[in-house]
C-alpha cells in the first residue's frame, strides 16, 4: 500500500481524498503494528489440563517412580505442609531427543489433575531484548493464579547455556535470571512444580541446577527391547493389527530408536495399510515402515547397524569383564550397549564404600578398567574404533594426577607439580614418559585380564547382543564370583 502524498496548493477534494488515503494508511500501520505487537507479546503458551496418564508412557519405570512424588505432591500440597517437608521445586528431565521427556511432564500433570503450562524455551527469546524475561514472568504468574500447577519448559538449554558461552547474549541472560528469580521467589505455599526438558544437560548452567533450584534430575535412557516393546504395544492399541502380528521382532530390530521414532513407525504402518486399501495392519506394513523410520530424514535417534552393536558389545564386555576380574577395581553394576548420548553403551561400576585413600594399584586397576573398552575391541577385532575417546581422555588425565600429584611414577617419585607451574623441558618430558608408561602398564594389564578370561568377554557379549542391558544379578551370574579384594582398601 502506497500512500499518496499530499500535495500542499492541490485541489481541495483530491487533498481530501489523498488525507483520506493517507489515514487509512496510518490506520492500517497501527492494525498491523498491534497485530505483530500482539504475537510478539503473547507468549506462545498453552494451558491445558492433560488426560495423559503414567499408563500412556511404556517403560521408564525409574523415572516414573522419580515423578510419582511430584505427583503426590500436586495433588495434596498441604500434607507435605503439615510435614515439614521442602516442597519440590524444579525437576530437570534429561534425555536424548525423543524418549518421551515432554510426554512424561505431561503424564505427570495428567496423573495429578493440574493445569500444565507449557513452553519452549527457544520461544521465549526473540530479537526484542526484554520479551523472553516478560514471557517467563507472564508464565509464572499465569501458573501461580491456577496453582497447583505444572510449568513445563521444554529445551531449557536453549536458554539456559552456561553464561559467559560464547552463544550467550543478552536476551539469553535476561531470560534465564528471570527464570531463576521466579524459582526463587516461589512462597512455600505455592504450589508449582517447573520441570524443564534438556538433551544437553552437560552444558546447563550450573546455576540452574542448585538446591531450590533444577534440583532433581531425572534420567530418561533409549529404550532397551523390553520397552521398545510396550512403546510398540501402546501405540498399537488404537490400530487394527492383522492376526499373527509379531511386534516382539520389531522391537529386536529397533535398537537405538527413541520412542518417537517407534511411535512414527506404528503410524507409517498405519498409512501404509491404508494406502493398500487394506483394513488392517501387516508384518510387512510393519517392517516396511521401519525401514522408512531408519532411512528416513525425521528420525530423532539413530537405529543401530549390527556390526555397531557389536562394537559397542564388545566395548562395554571389555569394561565390565576387566572391572569384575581385578580386586583393587569397583565392580560393574550396571552394562548396557544403549548409551545416553549419540553413540555407545555405558558400563555403572558399583563403589563398595566410600574410598578416601587410593593405593597405586587401586588406581592402576582403574585405569585398566578405563581402557578395557579399548582393549577388547582390540582383542577382538584387531583394532579400535573411534568409541573410546572419552575413555583415553579419561585414563590420560587419570595417569596424569598419579604422576604428578601423587607422587606414583616409577622414576618422579615423591614429588608433586603443579600443573601451571613453570617445568623445564626435561622435566616435562620426564613426566610426559611416565604418564605413558602408566598406560601403558594398564593396558598391558586389561589386555592380559581379558585375554585370560576370553570365553567371560563372549559371554558377556552374546548376554549384551540379546539382552542389551543387563544388571547386577545377571552379570553375577555370567561372570560367577569375584576375586578376592586386597587387605588395604
Ligand atoms: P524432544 O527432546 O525431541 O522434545 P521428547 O523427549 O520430549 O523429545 P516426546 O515429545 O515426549 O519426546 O515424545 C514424542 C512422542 O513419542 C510421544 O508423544 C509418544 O507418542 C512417543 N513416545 C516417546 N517415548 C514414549 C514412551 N516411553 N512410551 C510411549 N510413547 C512414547
Amino acid at each position: 500500500m502506497n500512500p499518496r502524498p499530499v500535495r500542499p496548493g492541490g485541489s481541495l477534494p483530491q487533498n481530501l481524498l489523498a488525507l483520506g488515503s493517507l489515514s487509512l494508511a496510518v490506520g492500517l500501520a497501527v492494525w498491523q503494528q498491534r497485530a505483530l505487537g500482539r504475537h510478539r507479546s503473547t507468549p506462545v503458551t498453552a494451558v491445558e489440563r492433560p488426560a495423559t496418564t503414567f499408563s500412556d508412557v511404556a517403560g521408564l519405570i525409574e523415572a516414573k517412580e522419580e515423578l510419582a512424588e511430584i505427583v503426590t505432591f500436586l495433588r495434596d500440597p498441604d500434607r507435605f505442609l503439615r510435614m515439614g517437608a521442602r516442597m519440590p521445586r524444579g525437576v530437570l528431565l534429561a534425555g536424548p531427543p525423543g524418549t518421551g521427556k515432554t510426554l512424561l511432564a505431561r503424564a505427570v500433570a495428567g496423573e495429578a489433575g493440574v493445569p500444565f503450562f507449557a513452553m519452549s524455551a527457544s520461544q521465549f527469546v526473540e530479537v526484542y531484548v526484554g520479551v523472553g524475561a516478560k514471557r517467563v514472568r507472564d508464565l509464572f504468574a499465569a501458573a501461580r493464579r491456577e496453582a497447583p500447577a505444572i510449568v513445563f519448559i521444554d529445551e531449557i538449554d536453549a536458554i539456559g547455556r552456561r553464561r559467559g558461552d560464547s552463544q550467550s547474549h543478552q536476551e539469553y541472560e535476561q531470560t534465564l535470571n528471570q527464570i531463576l528469580v521466579e524459582l526463587d521467589g516461589f512462597h512455600p505455599r505455592q504450589a508449582v512444580v517447573v520441570i524443564a526438558a534438556t538433551n544437553r544437560s552437560d552444558i546447563l548452567d550450573p546455576a540452574l541446577l542448585r538446591p531450590g533450584r533444577f534440583d532433581r534430575r531425572v534420567e530418561l535412557t533409549l529404550p532397551d527391547r523390553v520397552e521398545r516393546l510396550a512403546i510398540l504395544q501402546v501405540h498399537a492399541q488404537d490400530k487394527p493389527l492383522a492376526p499373527g502380528v509379531d511386534l516382539d521382532r520389531l522391537a529386536a530390530r529397533t535398537a537405538g530408536l527413541a520412542g518417537a521414532d517407534l511411535e512414527n513407525a506404528m503410524n507409517e504402518a498405519a498409512l501404509l495399510a491404508l494406502r493398500r486399501g487394506d483394513e488392517v495392519i501387516t508384518q510387512a506394513d510393519l517392517e516396511e515402515a521401519v525401514d522408512r523410520v531408519i532411512a528416513g530424514p525425521s528420525r530423532r535417534s539413530r537405529a543401530l547397524s549390527p556390526r555397531e552393536r557389536e562394537t559397542i558389545a564388545v566395548h562395554e564386555a571389555g569394561h565390565a569383564l576387566v572391572a569384575h576380574q581385578l580386586a583393587g577395581a569397583d565392580a560393574p553394576r550396571r552394562v548396557t550397549i544403549l548409551g545416553r548420548g549419540l553413540m555407545g553403551g555405558a558400563t555403572v561400576l558399583a563403589p563398595e564404600e566410600d574410598r578416601r585413600l587410593w593405593t597405586r594399584s587401586q588406581f592402576l586397576d582403574r585405569l585398566a578398567v578405563l581402557l578395557g573398552g579399548y582393549a577388547a575391541e582390540e582383542f577382538r577385532f584387531g583394532e579400535v574404533t573411534t568409541g573410546s575417546s572419552g575413555d583415553l581422555s579419561q585414563a590420560s588425565a587419570l595417569a596424569q594426577a598419579m604422576v604428578t600429584s601423587y607422587g606414583m611414577g616409577r622414576s618422579l617419585r615423591g614429588r608433586a607439580f603443579e600443573p601451571t607451574g613453570p617445568l623445564s623441558d626435561a622435566m616435562s618430558r620426564a613426566i610426559d614418559d611416565e604418564v605413558a608408561a602408566l598406560v601403558g602398564e594398564a593396558l598391558e594389564l586389561a589386555g592380559r585380564t581379558i585375554g585370560n578370561a576370553a570365553h567371560l568377554l563372549d559371554a558377556l557379549v552374546a548376554a549384551l547382543l540379546a539382552e542389551e542391558t543387563l544388571d547386577e544379578a545377571r552379570l553375577a551370574a555370567i561372570l560367577g564370583p569375584r576375586p578376592a579384594r586386597p587387605a588395604m582398601n
